[in-house]
């Protein structure tokens, strides 16, 4: 599996026959699974793992960039993009894939996470979500009904349900009436979703981090018939081991033959362990955010560029990375940009990033079709505990 194949797999823009919306399992290796989830615009193998495009833009990349990177599919956020410019406007323009030149499939967000994390004044009832936009204060409304059609309109090749991202930590009483709320929910979006050739509705499992909660979820929600199911409502603060524990015992609960969304997760090392429980899809700011703040993911770990260890070092950011960043710039250089406050700091890094979780993903579905995931995994955290390469210490000796 190599860089190259996200790449050439690159999907034109939807036929007019689009084939359904459906996902194969090609191989397994105890709970991971290597597949396929075939689209309106184009297939995705999986694991995948999805850079965020919060405003339909993957922030400091050009779609070209993007492609460079093997990404095969991207997240929007939808409370953004209803905002600003607005749903029905993204419509007018021909839809999402078109406005940012993104023929790929693309996921939205319900807007529910965003909604009770960023915007002010924000009032749950049964029947949605009323809330001030952090940008001019106006008042919008959210409902599993508009939630769907917004997404709808943004032409979201899978759309998420509305849920109530249970914070942490809650009581069992409360994380039970907001999962329920979710699933009332989750049944109106199944309802008002518009079904077309290709296009996917995924539902979001919640009930914190209590076994019992998260299985009434999960069977309602099986219960209703989703394309995908997604587990929400972690990497919020209950901790690794926790995250873990609930991602196995959810999607264990979950049907074979459906794609499994680990939402907001997260490093490498959640990544593959998360794979190893049986999850199929992932998206995160991590990649990208670093990007912007100066640090690197390697298989050596996380640097940080502004360090003054880097600042004579010719040598690329990972010797045997084979992305455009790797291939042409030092370390010598980028930390120059870095401290010059450069815009290409950003690009290079967060280009650099998303190659390094793509090649991760590859590595996955490698690992999983060969049977050897356990080994794979062990020798990655090997190096993740080995560290970065040892400080430049000038030039070698000639032989
Ligand atoms: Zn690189």
């Amino acid at each position: 599996m190599t860089q190259s194949e996200g790449a050439s797999t690159m999907p034109a823009r939807a036929p007019m026959d689009a084939p359904g919306f459906r996902f194969e399992v090609l191989a397994e290796d105890g709970a991971a699974r290597r597949g396929r989830i075939h689209t309106a615009h184009g297939t995705v193998d999986t694991p995948a793992f999805m850079p965020v495009g919060t405003a339909a833009t993957v922030k400091a990349m050009s779609p070209a960039m993007l492609q460079t990177t093997g990404a095969q599919m991207v997240l929007a956020n939808t409370y953004h993009l209803m905002l600003r410019p607005g749903a029905e406007r993204v419509a007018r323009q021909g839809g999402l894939h078109r406005f940012m030149a993104w023929p790929g499939p693309i996921l939205t967000d319900s807007g529910g996470y965003q909604v009770m994390s960023l915007a002010a004044r924000c009032t749950l009832d049964e029947d949605g979500v009323t809330f001030a936009s952090h940008l001019d204060g106006r008042r919008h409304r959210l409902t599993p009904e508009r939630a769907t059609e917004i997404q709808d309109l943004l032409d979201a090749t899978v759309t998420m349900v509305l849920d109530e991202c249970t914070p942490w930590p809650i009581d069992e009483a409360a994380a039970a009436a907001s999962m329920r709320r979710s699933m009332g929910w989750a049944e109106r979006c199944r309802n008002a979703f518009r079904a077309r050739p290709g296009y996917g509705l995924f539902g979001i499992v919640q009930g914190s981090v209590l076994p019992e909660l998260r299985a009434e979820s999960a069977k309602r929600l099986v219960g209703i018939g989703f394309d995908g199911y997604a587990i929400g409502g972690l990497a919020v603060g209950e901790g690794r081991a926790l995250m873990l524990e609930t991602t196995a015992l959810t999607a264990a609960a979950l049907p074979a033959e459906r794609p499994r969304y680990l939402m907001g997760v997260g490093k490498p090392a959640d990544l593959i362990g998360a794979v190893m429980r049986g999850v199929d899809l992932f998206d995160c700011v991590l990649p990208t955010r670093s990007g912007r703040t100066a640090q690197a993911w390697t298989r050596g770990g996380a640097l940080n560029l502004r360090n003054a260890r880097h600042a004579e070092d010719p040598r690329p950011l990972d010797p045997d990375c084979a992305c455009p960043t790797c291939a042409l710039h030092s370390r010598a250089y980028l930390h120059h940009l870095v401290k010059a406050g450069e815009i290409l700091a950003a690009m290079l890094l967060t280009g650099h990033n998303l190659f390094y979780y793509q090649a991760l993903m590859a590595g996955l579905r490698a690992a999983i079709e060969q049977g050897r995931l356990a080994r794979w995994a062990d020798e990655q955290a090997r190096l993740a505990a080995a560290g970065d390469l040892a400080p430049w210490q000038g030039a070698p000796a000639t032989p």
